[in-house]
């Protein structure tokens, strides 16, 4: 709701129609946004003494700003895997950036624009274990489980690995999982893995065997706001901001940056 208001006020601000049009822009100058992101993910959205930080979190705030929405009147709060779909719903937040892939089941209780980036996922273990050179590997061995996370699905229902799964709130609690030896690897989306493997003792295996496309959650049926949030990603992509996110953020990870817009899922 809030986000298609929001939009409208944009689309009147761009207009300088008369009365009607400042009216509105009044309004717009009163409008915020609850966006969603994580709180402990290093490069996508980790929360600090100077408030959140990361790609999503930049990602986020430039959409807002297409929208009509200055940094001054968004309002960032952790949701973490678990929650996305119930904070929608109930509309503690009105979007959600947190390294969300759309998927087909979330799609029938989410509204998602994008892709704004296709992620893809990998496995990382310790520095010492040169046992595991791919998903398959993952047999037999502990993998970290986030609660309401698909990677875990990914290695066991789609690809059919017998992996063992062990529960953890976050991916910042699996690292310490695998630190402490309660966890043989972490498989999730490659741009998780990079931000947490900078200065650690862990191996990416760098065989990625999934697209993870990250969407921005909307609340179910929010087409129009879906549209106006996809207006903003072809314009990040377009006016170079996406590309100098990526490297600002994982510039450095030796990751293969993609800086051409992603194909859209469309809205529903
Ligand atoms: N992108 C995957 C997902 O949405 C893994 C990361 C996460 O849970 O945030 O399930």
């Amino acid at each position: 709701m809030r986000i298609v208001a929001a939009a409208i006020a944009v689309l009147s601000a761009l207009c300088a129609c008369g009365l009607e049009g400042a009216e509105r822009r009044g309004v717009a100058g009163e409008r915020s946004l609850v966006i969603g992101v994580k709180a402990d993910q290093p490069g996508l959205g980790l929360k600090g003494r100077n408030g959140y930080e990361g790609f999503d979190v930049d990602v986020a705030t430039y959409i807002a700003g297409r929208l009509g929405v200055p940094r001054s009147r968004i309002r960032f709060t952790t949701t973490n895997s678990s929650v996305r779909e119930k904070a929608l719903a109930s509309g503690e937040v009105d979007m959600v950036v947190a390294t969300y892939s759309i998927t087909p089941k979330r799609k029938t209780q989410v509204t998602f624009a994008g892709p704004y980036y296709i992620a893809h996922q990998d496995t990382l273990v310790r520095g010492d274990d040169l046992g595991v050179r791919n998903v398959r590997d993952l047999r037999g061995r502990r993998i970290c489980e986030v609660t309401g996370s698909n990677s875990w699905r990914r290695v066991i229902e789609e690809r059919n690995v017998a992996a063992r799964r062990v529960a953890a709130p976050t991916y910042a609690a699996c690292m310490g999982d695998l630190a402490g030896g309660r966890l043989d690897a972490v498989s999730t989306d490659d741009l998780i893995l990079a931000g947490f493997a900078a200065g650690r003792d862990v191996r990416i295996v760098n065989a990625p065997f999934t697209d993870e496309k990250y969407g921005v959650g909307l609340r179910k049926g929010d087409l129009e706001g879906c549209a106006e949030v996809n207006r903003a990603i072809t314009r990040m992509y377009q006016d170079g901001t996406a590309e100098r996110l990526l490297n600002k953020w994982f510039g450095r990870s030796g990751l293969k940056l993609t800086t051409s817009v992603p194909q859209f899922e469309g809205c529903s």
